[in-house]
């Protein structure tokens, strides 16, 4: 049975340990604070579950399938190298990603000031309008391994959608 060409769903979740004096990047944004993430990459949770969500909505895999950390390619790399693969997998199958709901958790430093920057930094990134990427910010209420600031997280939703061209050419 061959279904139509649809509206799909993605959903990624990701979280990182905080250390000391370890670069914070959120969103391709850096944000000032006195921890950040211990990983393999830039450690940037935010960019690993929209990456996730992206490859999620065409059941295409998840970020490690793509990106092992074992890889030496990927050392330091800038996380947004992950979303514009995800993208460039997404377009290849005649996708594009429609909009992006976020929520990221983080005890301190407090990201309400950064929420902007970071939606603003991803939609530049997928080439959506601001309008269409959204970024929420929540701490843990002092609950757990994030509410200890021992760790970083964040879930991520998106739609995608048939790009509106001619068949033909996908
Ligand atoms: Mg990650």
């Amino acid at each position: 049975m061959t279904l139509p060409l649809a509206c799909r769903v993605g959903q990624g979740f990701d979280w990182h340990r905080l250390a000391p004096d370890l670069p914070l990047r959120l969103g391709g944004v850096s944000i000032d604070s006195p921890v950040g993430a211990q990983a393999h990459s830039d450690g940037d949770a935010l960019l690993h579950a929209l990456t996730d969500a992206l490859l999620g909505a065409l059941a295409l895999g998840d970020i490690g399938d793509f990106f092992p950390p074992t890889d030496p390619r990927y050392r330091d790399a800038d996380s947004a190298l992950f979303v514009r693969e995800a993208v460039r997998l997404l377009s290849e199958r005649g996708y594009a990603v429609l909009n992006v709901d976020a929520t990221v958790f983080l005890e301190t430093p407090r990201l309400g000031p950064h929420k902007r920057a970071m939606a603003q930094a991803i939609a530049m990134l997928l080439g959506l309008p601001g309008t269409c990427v959204s970024v929420k910010a929540k701490t843990a209420e002092q609950l757990g391994p994030l509410g200890r600031s021992e760790a970083v997280a964040a879930s991520v939703i998106t739609l995608v959608g048939p790009i509106a061209d001619d068949p033909a050419s996908r």
